[in-house]
């Protein structure tokens, strides 16, 4: 800029300076969804949801479908970053060339507490849950389970868990609201109850054991929707938090080796306490 006049120089410099400020600069939005898939439209037995099952690659590729669905949903409410994490069974369900490219997958089993919500941090605004079950014992609930076969109940601080219900807590400790549930009837109004009354699609609905559902085109054109919703409506949605310390129930059929501080109450049933939620995670995954 060298022999310039000053007003030109200093025209150039404002020119230069880059259009949006630090201040003004919108933070990303990040959206975190975990997909199970005993809740997907149609499943109804374990095989349906089971690798050696003869219909698993059909609703396997439903995962994705309704995976790809809460995608665009979070994208049209204007995530700039959405990361699946694949949450049934071995995790090895989501094949990666399915899902929608602008999300990034989380696959396989990890170590550690967070299992079906590894890779959620303090960076993320939402989190969606697709194909989500009711707790052990719910009544008319499809596939209802909590973590393995094994749980009977699972309560933290007098309060009993679904795997959202726990699921939740760990996004809470990052400050990151729960704002929407897929799944059948039951588990919809399982996670309202412990979190309030976010969005959410009923994809089906438990009769004598069987499920009445939706398709699964309508179920993803109303989880497109809902999501889109939820994610708009995010501030909304309150952070899932049950004070600390935190003491653990687990009632379970077979017994499993003690964890390290944990007591066992009577047959089948242990308590464990610490004021890290993970260190009770950590004894519920040991002993579940
Ligand atoms: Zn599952």
């Amino acid at each position: 800029m060298k022999g310039l006049p000053a007003t030109a120089r200093v025209l150039i410099a404002l020119v230069a300076l880059p259009t949006i400020t630090l201040a003004q600069q919108p933070r990303g939005l990040k959206v975190f969804i975990s997909v199970d898939m005993e809740g997907l439209a149609g499943v109804v037995t374990s095989t349906d949801v089971n690798a050696s099952g003869p219909d698993y690659a059909y609703f396997r590729a439903i995962m994705a479908a309704e995976t790809n669905a809460a995608i665009e949903g979070a994208f049209r409410a204007g995530a700039t970053e959405v990361l699946v994490r694949d949450s049934h069974g071995s995790k090895q369900n989501l094949l990666p060339g399915d899902v929608d490219p602008r999300a990034r997958l989380l696959r396989g089993a990890s170590t550690g507490p967070k299992n079906m919500m590894e890779g959620i941090d303090s960076t993320f605004d939402a989190v969606v849950f697709i194909g989500y079950h009711a707790k052990a014992g719910t009544p008319n609930a499809i596939l209802e389970h909590t973590s393995t076969g094994n749980v009977v109940d699972f309560s933290i601080n007098g309060v009993s868990l679904p795997e959202g219900g726990y699921n939740a807590m760990v996004a809470g400790l990052y400050g990151v609201p729960v704002v929407f549930v897929a799944g059948d009837r039951a588990v919809v109004e399982q996670i309202r109850g412990l979190v309030g009354p976010i969005e959410g699609v009923a994809v089906k609905q438990e009769i004598a054991d069987a499920s009445l559902g939706l398709s699964p085109r309508q179920a993803q054109d109303e989880t497109r929707r809902g999501v889109e919703q939820a994610v708009r409506n995010r501030a909304r949605a309150k952070p899932y938090r049950i004070p600390g310390p935190y003491t653990m129930v687990l009632k379970v059929r077979q017994e499993r080796p003690l964890f390290p501080g944990a007591q066992r109450v009577r047959e089948g049933e242990f308590t464990f306490s610490s004021a890290n939620l993970f260190d009770v995670l950590n004894a519920f995954n040991a002993m579940k």
